[in-house]
């Protein structure tokens, strides 16, 4: 990398809550000599928000090519440059990833000003587990492709983490029903604005409020769907899951699996392997 090429920093702005903004993407935000954007008309009002009055150009999905030699041009000037996207972490679902592979191509430097994102900040609240999940963008638009796209990940064992349109999420949800079965399902919606709701429950049963409810089919939705039972979790029921779940925050693992064993009849063997699956204790003999 020449000591004289620019920085491109890859800016994170908020999903809806301008109190997201964090004081570091102001400042790159405020000082860069350009600010590559998705939709300039989307983020001029928040740099206005904010005093900022930086020169802006478009970097979108149509005009990718042009854009990025521009922008490698002002990098190789030596100026740096920001890219951002309407909202939240640029190339999540959204542009930019031809222009950091052709920034770190040419030896630039690429530095993350990380920020909100909607998978993230869904998953953190929407209490399915987050150990491990599997993010998976927007699906295909077709219930057919849908169906394909849902039955290739029926085996993941993470939480699976969906963008999706309002307008299709009925649609969406009839086909996680038919082809991922019951699960826990999680729709957040609107998050960080006035109206965010996060509502859990099976895919019918969500379908059915959904239905119900006009006012829930508007705005910006993350789908959020529990990942594949193991087998162990499949040969327990859930109120021995539940109970062995409880107890073991309370007593020794070994002792809660004897405790839900008598309430519930469950299997010794399964509780023991679900237990270490849920790495609910330590030893046991
Ligand atoms: N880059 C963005 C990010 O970091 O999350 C995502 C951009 S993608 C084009 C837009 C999708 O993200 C929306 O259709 C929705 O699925 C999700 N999304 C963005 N903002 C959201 C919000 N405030 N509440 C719920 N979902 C949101």
């Amino acid at each position: 990398m020449s000591p004289l090429t620019g920085t491109l920093y890859v800016v994170a702005t908020p999903i809806g809550n301008l109190g997201d903004m964090s004081d570091r993407a102001r400042q790159v935000l405020a000082t860069v000599a350009l600010i590559a954007a998705e939709d300039t008309r989307t983020t001029r009002p928040l740099l206005t928000h904010f005093g900022i009055t930086t020169a802006l150009q478009a970097y979108h999905e149509h005009n990718e090519t042009a854009a990025t030699v521009r922008v490698l041009a002002t990098l190789a000037s030596g100026q740096d440059v920001a890219l951002v996207s309407d909202a939240g972490t640029p190339l999540i679902s959204d542009p930019g990833y031809s222009l950091v592979t052709a920034a770190r191509a040419e030896g630039i430097a690429v530095v993350p000003v990380p920020g909100a994102n909607a998978a993230i900040c869904a998953l953190s609240a929407a209490g399915l587990p987050s150990d491990r999940f599997l993010f998976l963008g927007f699906p295909p638009r077709t219930s057919s492709q849908r169906r394909t796209w849902l039955a290739a990940v029926a085996q993941e064992p993470g939480t699976l983490i969906v963008y999706e349109s309002t307008k299709r999420a009925l649609a969406t949800l009839a086909d996680v029903g038919a082809v991922l079965g019951e699960r826990q399902v999680v729709l957040a919606r609107e998050l960080t604005k006035r109206f965010e709701t996060f509502w859990s429950g099976q895919p019918a049963e969500l379908q059915a409020r959904l239905a119900a409810d006009p006012e829930q089919q508007r705005g910006e939705l993350v789908i959020l769907i529990a990942g594949c039972p193991t087998a162990a979790a499949t040969a327990v029921s859930a109120e021995a899951q539940h109970m062995l779940t409880v107890l073991a925050a309370a007593v020794p693992l070994r002792q809660a699996i004897e405790l839900t064993v008598q309430f519930t009849g469950a299997k010794k063997n399964a509780l023991y392997q679900l237990g270490l699956e849920l790495g609910l204790g330590g030893e046991v003999d």
